[in-house]
């Protein structure tokens, strides 16, 4: 993953994209840079390292302009480095590429320039596009983008500036996410949502196979042969204060704080004031029809799919319905037996995981349903779905999910309640009491989260361990896969999570004295 931005305006370009930057850190920071416009010269600052250190370099030396790209990096080809960090420029210096995805067959295309006599100064797979857009470019920069394009093999999301067209951005999308930000003689462009919002809530995603022409005035939309693509803007209600970090010192301790605010808010949108168990608006499917499903396929990657293995115990439990979780990457490249009357499903929270959308366009491909449960408005899951579940938990910037995951649980939790009351497998009476027990999650989160010196003592008990354990039954066992993720993921330490009747079918070898076990066991079931 990398983010880039792209601005076209009155504002000074360079702090606009270094803004755009730190809220697309969570996409990659191992090097960042800006190219910026300057009197028909295209002036590049990158670095190696976190974006503060381009933010000291461009604090020290500013660049003044009002047209631009930047990038913060995650580098898949080549070091992290200032040479590998993007902007990439043509032989030239005349057209600047930031790119965030992989292009597959650059192997080729650069072997090949080489010998057309282009000089490549990076070890990167981006470099190529720049070089093919010098070789293309014949005064027309979208032409060269569409000619560009159709070389291109893997996955792209990159937003190209030319000294010879000095008024404009052209963007391409295939495969990695792009959003166009739309101002009042301003236009910005995005990996992401947060991104933008400082600048607008009126945004319009780009499609795959789409080129943009950003200017300040319009940005026009293009299909990959170059026919005018006419669609407008979505407007998204987050707001440019929910993405900061609210005076916690990290985005993701600010978001663990908000479930139970999300949970309350959920519940208020959904279920207050509702007499019956249509909770949800975009399901794109008649309450006939979702009777009849007989089979459910859920597919999602890492904490998406905990959700998911929570919805099966749920889907299964409450609805009788035979429910498969998959993880995508394995979904997309298994031929998979998915027929008949089985509804996909597909959870993730930025609603871009490459592998769950190739899942998507996989069980689509094969004429079923899909129902998504996504967090971010008009994402490419939401759009491709035949209907969404929206999570509304608000931007989630930490890069480990918290609150986006409790919402799709709520939301896998409500799906339920529905289906097996449209199967007529509860009463309004036992549907209503599921939902009553639901208002008071909230306060009991507000009691978990309290304790936090409490979780401070643990943390400073056990830090030291190399290895964890976590074990769960029933409803628990995904808690545990999922408590062990996160151990790993933020605290570095090796985890795993198991039913907790398999502890004695090996796990238990492992335990000793040293290895800390967590055991998830609510009082419910103890
Ligand atoms: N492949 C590009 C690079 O390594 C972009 C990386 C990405 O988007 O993850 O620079």
């Amino acid at each position: 993953m990398c983010g880039i931005v792209g601005y076209v305006g009155e504002k000074d370009v360079s702090s606009v994209l270094l803004v755009g930057l730190t809220k697309l850190e969570y996409r990659g920071y191992d090097s960042a840079g800006i190219a910026v416009l300057v009197d028909g010269e295209l002036v590049v600052c990158k670095k190696a390292g976190k974006l503060r250190v381009l933010s000291e370099s461009l604090n020290k030396v500013p660049i003044e302009g009002n047209i631009g790209i930047g990038h913060t990096r995650w580098a898949t080809h080549g070091e992290p480095t200032e040479a590998n960090a993007h902007p990439h420029l043509d032989c030239k210096g005349k057209v600047g590429v930031v790119h965030n995805g992989i292009i597959e067959n650059f192997y080729t295309i650069r072997e090949k320039l080489i010998s057309d006599g282009h000089i490549f100064k990076s070890e990167t797979d981006t470099e190529a596009i720049p070089h093919l857009i010098e070789k293309y470019f014949e005064g027309n920069l979208k032409q060269a983008v569409l000619k560009v394009t159709e070389e291109l093999e893997g996955s792209y999301a990159f937003a190209a500036i030319a000294a010879e067209e000095p008024d404009r951005i052209v963007c391409a999308r295939k495969g990695s996410p792009l959003l166009i930000g739309l101002g009042d003689g301003e236009n910005t462009l995005a990996s992401d949502i947060p991104a933008l919002l400082s600048h607008t809530r009126d945004i319009l995603p780009m499609e795959d196979g789409e080129i943009a022409v950003v200017t300040r005035q319009r940005v026009e939309l293009f299909s990959s042969t170059g026919e005018p693509v006419p669609r407008g803007p979505m407007h998204v209600e987050w707001k440019a204060e929910m993405i900061d970090k609210g005076g916690y010192p990290r985005f993701m301790l600010k978001e663990i704080h908000e479930q139970p605010r999300v949970v309350e808010a959920v519940l208020k949108k959904r279920v207050k004031g509702n007499k019956g168990v249509n909770f949800f608006t975009q399901l794109e499917m008649t309450n006939g029809d979702m009777a009849k499903v007989r089979r459910i396929v859920i597919q999602a990657c890492g904490t998406s799919w905990h959700a998911g293995l929570m919805g099966k115990y749920l889907l299964e439990n409450y609805c009788r319905v035979h429910t498969e979780v998959d993880i995508s990457s394995e979904f997309r490249y298994r031929n998979p037996v998915i027929e008949g009357e089985t509804l996909v499903m597909a959870i993730s929270q930025s609603g871009e995981t490459a592998d769950t959308l190739a899942g998507l366009t996989e069980a689509k491909a094969k004429f079923l349903k899909v129902l998504s449960i996504v967090n971010v408005m008009g994402s490419s899951i939401a759009r491709e779905s035949d209907g969404v579940i929206y999570t509304h938990a608000g931007p989630e910037i930490g890069v480990a999910s918290t609150k986006a995951y409790t919402a799709q649980i709520l939301a896998l939790y409500l799906f339920t309640i529905y289906l097996a009351r449209i199967k007529w497998l509860i009463t309004n009476q036992q549907a209503a009491e599921m939902v009553d027990e639901l208002d008071s999650i909230s306060e009991k989160m507000r009691k978990i989260l309290s304790l936090e010196d409490t979780v401070r003592e643990c943390a400073q008990k056990y830090y030291r361990a190399r290895d964890f354990l976590f074990l769960g039954r029933g409803f628990n066992y995904p808690s545990a896969l999922e408590g062990a993720l996160k151990l790993k993921e933020i605290a570095y330490i090796h985890a795993t999570g198991h039913p907790a009747g398999k502890m004695k079918h090996g796990p238990i070898a492992l335990v000793d004295e040293e290895m800390p076990v967590v055991c998830i066991i609510p009082e419910s079931i103890v």
